[in-house]
């Protein structure tokens, strides 16, 4: 007999820096690589019912489908057995050699971050493999594919290689072999399995084996009533169906017969780990049918917005082999998604009615997704509404209201629903655009986060009044109710400059400025400010042209010219550029430049800082020689 060839390769760079950062990472938590290692021989037996299902395995078929668990007390050694979809030598040097993420350096700062914190947390990363480092001198994973092609042994030490050689004799599935570190003999023990499993484990939908006894009962959770199940038994599948550490900020369990038999049991998790530097989230509910996995992390049954809540959904109206690809057109699955849709979206409801303090904390991780809903998604766009929450000048600082709110308390005339976007709730209450609004106790609402403004523009209206930004140029406020606007008047005591001269004037600073500006116009809204820039266009703000701009898209929208000047003739500032004006028309000039880039900066678009240094020492210079100290 010939040696079998062994062949010794490299992990990819990016895997040796995962294993760096996990076999480093805290071992008070390091029961959890049983738990990764199970939870990959369950799906692994979940791939093969469902392919089995779609063509009838020839090969094996007799085998049963289960896990089972041996610990070798005396020579410290763990083996995990599935007998699952196994790994042809392709896919074992894929799936155990490279990590299916990006590895951008985010990733692994977040990966080492979570790592330290909570080792739960890794799971998370794609990556739970791994973690069998934590306990392994070495181990070795023996798999022969369903397809009956030839088995193989992939070995390592976690260092940086590994080999892979051909292993004869296997059946088909996985079979993981761990020769234990020193201080981690207890892994082989049973008793420490048993605790693992039932920790972690109970919700494996096969059987698992610990030294030939079974110790989970198999259950689909899901499709028991609501009355049986415990608060305890719940969180615990929340956290083997989401892979989690955390507990639920949510759930929703529900059944339905029309128009499709539905058991759905989803979460929303605590954690938004989109945030956490992990690019863009899979979806996290599978779609089952009569208990049998079809469609892990399922891309067809819910809108992508929805792709942070994790969970199952159960449909017997699906046909068993239904294969993934004809998952995306089946109509079956349309109208599925539709209902979990809608339900989802009013479960969300009645928690913002119900409670809150919680609706709060929600909206605060998962918010973002919402409003890319409400931005993508045109048919739940309407309702989605409803959910959204923003700042307003009627709010207290820090907390939020709903459109509902708002228009409850529209004042009487007022039509529209106002808006304006800012850095902060200060930088926003300081500026030009909410001037009116106060004076007219018109409700505004603040936008601070920068995609808000794209976000309104996609609703367009709410209960059918429109939403309309106040940097537009056209903007009319609801008449002052009778006697607000003299009270405030009574402590303005400037007398505006007269029509003409105001005309004139805007004529000669639309010169000074020229293309940058459309038109320079007296103001009908600003109360103390001099100046302030609007958008022509009504579809755009200022604040979606800085996102534009700041990602190059500007050209494409074709945007970034329209904008007018207003002034305000009321303001001493500009009653004194009248005059300056005849006098000293090269310093007029600057005060016109200056004026005009402070209110795009107001405006939170970007100006020329080094011209406008520049500038702003020969104003400071003119003004520290003509005031004298005494003044
Ligand atoms: P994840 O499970 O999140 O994909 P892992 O690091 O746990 O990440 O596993 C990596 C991949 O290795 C899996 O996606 C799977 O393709 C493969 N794999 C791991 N264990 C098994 C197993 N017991 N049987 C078949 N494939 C497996
Ligand atoms: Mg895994």
């Amino acid at each position: 007999m010939t040696e079998p060839q062994v062949e010794t390769k490299q992990f990819q760079a990016e895997t040796r820096k995962v294993l760096d950062i996990v076999i480093n990472s805290l071992y008070t938590e390091r029961d959890i690589f049983v738990r990764e290692l199970v939870s990959n021989a369950a799906d692994a037996l979940e791939k093969f019912r469902h392919q089995n299902l779609i063509e009838k395995a020839e090969f094996d078929s007799h085998v049963p489908l289960e896990i089972t668990i041996d610990g070798d007390d005396k020579k410290h050694i763990l083996t995990i057995t599935d007998t699952g979809i196994g790994m042809t030598r392709e896919e074992l040097e894929t799936n155990l050699g490279t990590i299916a993420h990006s590895g951008s350096q985010d990733f692994f700062e977040q990966l080492a971050e979570a790592a330290k914190k909570d080792v739960n947390l890794i799971g998370q990363f794609g990556v739970g493999f791994y973690s069998v480092f934590m306990a392994a001198k070495n181990v070795r994973v023996q798999t022969r594919s369903w397809d009956g092609s030839e088995g193989w042994e992939w070995s390592s030490d976690g260092g940086g290689t590994y080999t892979i050689a051909p292993c004869p004799g296997l059946h088909r599935g996985t079979r993981i072999i761990i020769d234990l570190k020193d201080d981690a003999h207890t892994y082989a023990s049973k008793f420490t399995l048993e605790r693992i499993i039932q920790q972690y484990s109970t919700f494996v939908p096969f059987p698992v084996l610990v030294a030939g006894k079974k110790v989970n009962t198999v259950q689909a959770i899901w499709t028991r009533s609501k009355a049986e199940i415990t608060d305890e038994e719940y969180t615990e599948f929340y956290k083997f169906i989401g892979n989690a550490g955390d507990e639920p900020l949510y759930r929703l369990h529900f059944s339905a017969d029309a128009p499709l038999a539905i058991n759905a049991l989803v979460y929303v998790p605590k954690e938004n780990f989109e945030v956490l530097g992990m690019g863009r989230m899979q979806p996290g509910v599978n779609l089952y049918c009569q208990k049998v996995l079809i469609d892990q992390h399922s891309e067809n049954i819910l809108p992508e917005w929805l792709r942070f809540l994790k969970g199952v959904v159960d449909s017997e109206d699906l046909p068993l082999n239904i294969s993934r690809q004809s998952l995306q057109d089946n109509a079956l699955v349309v109208k599925l998604r539709k209902v979990l849709t809608k339900r989802v979206i009013k479960f969300l409801n009645e928690e913002a009615n119900r409670d809150p303090d919680t609706y709060r904390a929600f909206w605060k991780t998962f918010g973002i997704f919402l409003k890319e809903g409400v931005a993508s998604d045109f048919e739940h766009r309407t309702e989605l509404a409803k959910l959204l929450r923003f700042e307003s000048s009627a709010s207290e600082p820090g907390s939020m209201i709903s459109l509902d709110e708002y228009v409850g308390r529209m004042r009487e005339g007022q039509d529209k629903i106002y808006y304006i976007n800012g850095s902060s709730r200060a930088a926003v209450e300081y500026g030009p655009y909410v001037e009116l609004f106060k004076k007219r106790g018109v409700e505004i609402f603040y936008t601070l986060d920068p995609i808000d403004d794209f976000v309104l523009n996609h609703l367009g209206e709410y209960n059918g009044k429109k939403l309309v930004s106040a940097d537009r140029a056209d903007l009319s406020l609801p008449e002052p109710a009778v006697g607000a606007d003299e009270a405030a008047a009574g402590t303005e005591t400037t007398e505006p400059l007269a029509a003409a001269v105001l005309t004139s004037l805007c004529r000669w600073m639309k010169e000074t400025l020229g293309d940058r500006i459309q038109e320079v116009k007296p103001s009908g809204r600003l109360v103390d400010s001099p100046a302030m820039i609007v958008n022509v266009d009504g579809y755009m703000t200022s604040s979606m042209e800085r996102i534009l701009k700041a990602s190059g898209q500007s050209e494409v929208f074709g945007m970034g010219s329209k904008k007018d000047m207003e002034i305000n003739g009321a303001s001493p500032l500009i009653k004194k550029l009248a005059s300056l004006r005849e006098s000293d028309a090269e310093f007029a000039k600057d005060v016109v430049e200056q004026l005009y880039d402070n209110a795009m900066i107001q405006a939170g678009l970007l100006v020329d800082p080094m011209a406008m240094v520049r500038r702003n020492y020969r104003i400071l210079d003119r003004a520290a020689s003509e005031r004298p100290a005494s003044a």
